[in-house]
């Protein structure tokens, strides 16, 4: 395992449709296990092969139950609407507010390409579209609703403590 560098907002391939993983191969497994070593490493919640360079449908989260491994993910169902800090690895430091779906549900293939679906809400469902969405070469950034805070700042904390 390595783990990769993380593209940074500004970097083209951020920007790109991903491809679409037709076989599990060596090289595949290889990425997906320094994709979660990443992640851990930067105290991330979820990761895209995108933000390591890899135009591929492959993203990993892990909000903390069981880690989850998507290819070739799709959105079958979403509902409700949550309003809250987002952030991402490759916008190092910052935060926006993002409105999301509340639930999620999505059809995807795990490691061994067998089909799966998973569901969540609250975080996860955040993490899920977060990370599908950069399959499609889209960033939050895209839907942010007013600045972006600088993680710490006293803007940020001044949100945390109107929100409570
Ligand atoms: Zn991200």
């Amino acid at each position: 395992m390595a783990i990769r560098t993380i593209r940074e907002i500004g970097d083209p391939v951020l920007n790109k449709k991903c491809k679409e993983v037709k076989e599990m191969t060596e090289r595949t497994r290889e990425l997906i296990d320094d994709m979660f070593e990443t992640m851990y490493e930067a105290e991330g919640v979820g990761l895209a092969a995108p933000q390591v360079g890899i135009l591929k449908r492959i993203c990993v989260i892990d909000t903390g139950d069981d880690p989850i491994v998507l290819i070739n993910p799709k959105v079958v169902e979403t509902s409700g609407e949550q309003t809250g800090h987002e952030g991402c690895l490759s916008v190092p430091g910052k935060s926006g507010i993002v409105t999301r779906p509340n639930y999620a549900k999505v059809v995807a293939f795990n490691e061994e390409m067998q089909p799966i679906e998973v569901e969540g809400t609250e975080l996860l469902a955040r993490a899920l579209m977060h990370e599908i969405d950069h399959l499609d070469g889209h960033m939050y950034t895209e839907l942010v609703e007013g600045p972006l805070y600088e993680i710490g700042s006293e803007d940020d904390e001044e949100y945390y403590e109107e929100d409570e």
